[in-house]
């Protein structure tokens, strides 16, 4: 009697492109299989973007929720939670061969992937929302400019100044808050621009969650920048002021 044996008796997932990955996951219908001869061959874009370059993950209605790493979308291509996905394929990963079949699995990553399940950013759907605030975010929401003298400059010299003064009742907010540069933001010190004579040039506004998204991402590839900005407000500074 034969013995039996598992679908997907290989674990080690290779990728085409400087590093490995051990996968211990069960093959989906959702990957590709191939015969060694038709593997493809590691694309320009792996040398071009590293593994590094992040995924935008969208819930199955496209509405955009996070940002995730190469390893994630993977575990959710193995787990069957990709609905869909779209944009320029970022990542290709090979697999082991099975041994029924004798076809590799390869997986493709896109740029975007659309999926099933829970998420981790259930407060997207929060008309209320509020993004958390910090100096990252603030600083390029701001376009790295500082927004009394209009300078451009490295985050180590910007700073978040406070528009109306805790000394004046103001609050930490993102509409009470801009990007300064260090000198504009000790010659303000605890007065009100006004008192200080100096004119905000642009007025803080509360990110929406997709502008957020955006804010967050290191590295924000054309293509997930062109779907973020379709979900930004009309009249968001944001169209401006991102690349
Ligand atoms: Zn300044």
């Amino acid at each position: 009697m034969a013995t039996f044996r598992p679908a997907m008796p290989a674990v080690g997932l290779r990728l085409t492109h400087r590093c490995e990955y051990i996968w211990g996951m069960f093959q989906s219908p959702r990957l590709f299989t191939h015969t060694a001869a038709e593997i493809p061959t590691a694309p320009e874009w792996a040398a071009l973007h590293g593994f590094g370059q992040q995924v935008l993950r969208t819930d199955r209605s496209g509405l955009p929720l996070e940002w995730i790493d190469y390893r994630e979308a993977v575990r959710l291509h193995f787990m069957g939670q990709v609905a869909y996905a779209f944009g320029s394929t970022l990542f290709r990963l090979r697999g082991g061969v099975n041994a029924r079949s004798g076809l590799r699995t390869v997986v493709e990553v896109s740029s975007i992937v659309a999926t099933t399940g829970q998420t981790h950013n259930p407060s997207a759907r929060r008309r209320d929302y509020t993004p958390p605030l910090n100096n990252e975010t603030l600083f390029k929401r701001d376009g790295h400019l500082c927004l009394y003298c209009g300078g451009r400059f490295g985050p180590t010299l910007l700073s978040r100044d406070h528009v109306r003064p805790f000394y004046l009742g103001g609050v930490d907010a993102w509409n009470n808050v801009v990007t300064a540069c260090r000198r504009c933001n000790n010659h303000k010190a605890n007065r009100t621009p006004e008192q200080a004579g100096l004119q905000l040039l642009a007025v803080p506004f509360t990110p929406t969650y997709a502008e957020y998204i955006y804010l967050k991402g290191r590295r924000v590839l054309s293509d997930q920048m062109e779907y973020l900005r379709a979900h930004f407000p009309r009249s968001s500074p944001l169209h401006c002021r991102a690349g």
